[in-house]
């Protein structure tokens, strides 16, 4: 082995021996997710909680007070099926799209 190719394999065998687990990869998030990416993700999935809690709360306050199933909007008998899919919704289907395109006053 002529010299200068010795030389050419050292150089290829010191640049193989980078560390690999520090590569950066641009635009590939490899990464675990951040503390703040989970506390974030907990802080949504507590807020969803406590929203359904609350509404299953309203639900049990309108079967004490006699409304339960009907509308707490415009006070239309919520459908049958729409309870069972939503057993603690307080909006007839109706309300319930216009309160997520954010129309209901
Ligand atoms: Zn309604």
């Amino acid at each position: 082995m002529r010299p200068e190719v010795r030389h050419l394999e050292a150089e290829a065998w010191r640049g193989s021996e980078q560390p690999v687990a520090g590569v950066e990869l641009p635009g590939i998030d490899t990464d675990p997710p951040s503390q703040e990416e989970e506390e974030y993700l907990a802080r949504v999935l507590w807020q969803n909680e406590r929203e359904i809690l609350a509404q299953a709360q309203d639900a049990l306050t309108r079967i004490a007070a006699g409304t339960y199933g009907l509308c707490v909007h415009c006070g239309a008998p919520i459908g049958k099926e729409r309870l069972d899919l939503l057993p603690h919704t307080p909006y007839c289907i109706d309300c319930a799209r216009k309160a997520e395109a954010g129309e209901l006053d």
